[in-house]
């Protein structure tokens, strides 16, 4: 770094489906002047631009499995660089130990944002939506739940959960996060760049989070 030259942040922020993560990452941005980069908008746009990328992955998330790691890097080593003179949250990347070290070696990752939801909130949280499927009406068992235990409110007929919302699929999603993020988690302990924040509610976890990020930022929300 030459003289004069503002220190850059380097982040990642991490936490399993249903931790809250897109939340706090919502406010991160609205407070803090920085480059917010998530690989699964990324996805998407390339989805919807239906690029060559954009297909291929398409056949994966349908399947609701993981991009392949060469092709999940080359994506985001090559937008990362359209970004080198920002402040960065990185979103989504890495996911696994492979995606890490290919960052590490264009990028040194300097903090890394653990949101650590214990298990039992988050499968709670993740199975908490019913929806009534002729009206699309959808209800909250935490927040809005409905009058009457698994019936509409208006046409008291019964409410269903859709796919990825049933146990057994949330449970896969929360086994493959065990089985290839967590490590991610570790890698970064290991170099002494892991800030964990533990939480069941998003609206405590966040204050932390900010005054965390105030120590490296200015706040301009
Ligand atoms: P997300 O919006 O972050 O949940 O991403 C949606 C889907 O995109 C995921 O379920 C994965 O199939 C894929 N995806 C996103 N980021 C990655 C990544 N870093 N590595 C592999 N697949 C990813």
């Amino acid at each position: 770094m030459g003289p004069g030259a503002v220190q850059l942040l380097r982040a990642v922020i991490m936490g399993p489906p249903g931790s809250g993560k897109g939340t706090i990452s919502s406010r991160i941005v609205k407070h803090f002047a920085l480059q917010h980069l998530s690989s699964g908008d990324l996805l998407r746009e390339n989805m919807n631009k239906r690029t060559e990328i954009g297909v291929l992955a398409k056949s994966y998330i349908d399947q609701g499995r993981l991009i392949p790691d060469d092709i999940m890097t080359q994506l985001m080593l090559r937008e990362l660089k359209t970004l080198e003179q920002n402040h960065l949250l990185l979103d989504g990347f890495p996911r696994t130990v492979p995606q890490a070290e290919a960052l590490d070696k264009v990028c040194s990752i300097d903090t890394v944002i653990d949101l650590d939801v214990p298990f039992e909130t988050i499968q709670q949280r993740l199975t908490a939506r019913w929806i009534h499927s002729a009206s699309g009406r959808v209800y909250n068992l935490d927040f809005n739940p409905p009058k009457v235990p698994g019936m509409d409110d208006d046409t008291g007929e019964p409410l269903i959960q859709r796919d990825d919302d049933k146990p057994e699929t949330v449970m896969k999603r929360l086994k493959s996060y065990e089985a290839e993020t967590r490590p991610v988690l570790e890698y970064y302990r290991q170099k002494g760049v892991l800030k964990s924040f533990a939480g069941t509610e998003t609206n405590k976890i966040w204050p932390h989070v900010h005054s965390f990020l105030r120590t490296k930022l200015p706040d301009i929300g």
